[in-house]
């Protein structure tokens, strides 16, 4: 059994790591208008027939929102749940216009490092699937 399956959570660390950029991750996550205006930047989303959840919005609200709205208190099924939005549903192009300025990659980049934390991250073999793209 892999590291990925075992390893207990470190709430504590996680925690740590949300409070460290709480001023700047939850003033973003509290003005998103919920415009839906950075859709259509998002090349993943236009590739997934406007699927809402490759939306840039939904994709920061439903991991990093969601851990900061669970403070950190989750285990690895979650972050599990979690990984295939942040790094199947994001590539970090940085395309995603928002007019007000919340910057989505840097909200789904910093989920991505509290999941690398725990050890929770695609497998090669998962990368490589087609259902991963
Ligand atoms: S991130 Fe910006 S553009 Fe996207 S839904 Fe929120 S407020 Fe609107
Ligand atoms: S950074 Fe992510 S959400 Fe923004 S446009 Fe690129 S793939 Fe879409």
């Amino acid at each position: 059994m892999s590291n990925q399956e075992t390893k207990p959570i470190d709430t504590k660390k996680i925690q740590e790591m949300l409070n460290r950029r709480k001023g700047k991750m939850k003033r973003y996550l509290s003005h998103c208008a919920h415009c839906s205006l950075c859709a259509e930047s998002c090349f993943l989303y236009m590739a997934h027939n406007k699927d809402p959840q490759y939306m840039p919005s939904y994709k920061a609200i439903h991991s990093l929102g969601k851990l900061y709205k669970k403070r950190g208190k989750v285990d690895r099924k979650y972050l599990s749940e979690i990984k295939g939005i942040v790094w199947r549903n994001c590539v970090l192009c940085g395309r995603c216009y928002c007019p007000i300025g919340i910057h989505i990659p840097s909200m789904i980049a910093f989920a991505r490092s509290i999941l690398r934390s725990q050890d929770v991250y695609p497998q090669l073999d998962e990368v490589s699937s087609e259902s991963w793209l």
